[in-house]
């Protein structure tokens, strides 16, 4: 039976990854949750560069890989798709598509970190909803903003910053008392795309707030690309009857 490798740390991962059988392996990078009640194998922790992925590839007989990391994670994508080049691995990547601006959306798209010091300036009460980057410039706040970060862990903060810890999904109704309650003047966010975490742009747009949005990083190319987990699944479907 061919084994199937799991790239994950999605919502999306771990769907595809209640489908797969005992013999197939789910890897996480470490720094979320972990899953119970999975019929596979939960495997944690990096695997040294595409070179270490490639020798895992051989020494655990993988014969498909499929990545459903986040499309912010684009280290682990493009290890995977060279690793799979050498091992002659066939390599599956499941890319949601990013969101897109409606009528009424104010985006200011950005692709780094000065960027989008820059595009805050205008304003005074960000939210953040990227991840942790920003606890890293805590002691870089200008002088007229306070900062809320929200991630996936709390932290202390400062007096210049709140950090909220949370995951998603998030509701409409949460967005909007959030919003409320801090007196958010512009959003900080990454073009994640799915629907966990899109409440926050639905609030901003009836609110009138700008988004600094960050654009994608680059992913390598797949041999199969699915825009959802339903869809990587029904190919899984068929690809096992036939494997
Ligand atoms: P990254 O920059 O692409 O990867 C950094 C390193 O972490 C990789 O080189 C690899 O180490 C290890 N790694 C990442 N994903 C792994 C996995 N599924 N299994 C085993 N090792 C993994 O990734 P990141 O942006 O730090 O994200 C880390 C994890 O969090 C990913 O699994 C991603 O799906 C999830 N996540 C990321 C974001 C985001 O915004 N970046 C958001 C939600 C969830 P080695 O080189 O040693 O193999």
């Amino acid at each position: 039976m061919t084994r199937i490798l799991l790239l994950g740390g999605t919502g999306d991962a771990l769907q595809i990854a209640r489908a797969l059988r005992a013999s197939d392996l789910y890897s996480l990078a470490g720094i979320g949750k972990m899953p119970e009640g999975l019929a596979c194998t939960v495997r944690v922790g990096g695997f040294g560069g595409a070179q270490g992925l490639q020798a895992y590839l051989a020494d655990e007989r993988i014969g498909l890989l499929i990545d459903a990391t986040h499309p912010f994670a684009a280290r682990i994508s493009s290890n995977a798709s060279i690793a799979c080049r050498a091992a002659r691995v066939p390599y599956w990547a499941l890319r949601r598509a990013p969101w897109q601006p409606q009528a009424g959306d104010d985006w200011r798209f950005v692709d780094d970190w000065p960027q989008i010091v820059e595009a805050l300036a205008p304003y005074r009460r960000p939210l953040f909803t990227l991840g942790r980057e920003p606890l890293a410039h805590l002691d870089e706040i200008p002088a007229h903003q306070y900062w809320v970060v929200r991630c996936l862990e709390a932290h202390a903060g400062n007096t210049r910053a709140s950090v909220i810890g949370a995951r998603g999904p998030f509701t409409v109704d949460g967005e909007r008392a959030l919003f409320a309650m801090l007196g958010v003047d512009v959003v900080v966010s990454k073009n994640s795309g799915g629907s966990a975490t899109a409440a926050k742009l639905e609030v901003a747009r009836e609110r009138g707030l700008p988004v600094v949005m960050t654009r994608r990083p680059e992913l390598p190319a797949a041999d199969r690309e699915f825009d959802s987990a339903s869809a990587l699944l029904r190919a899984l479907t068929e690809w096992s009857a036939d494997s």
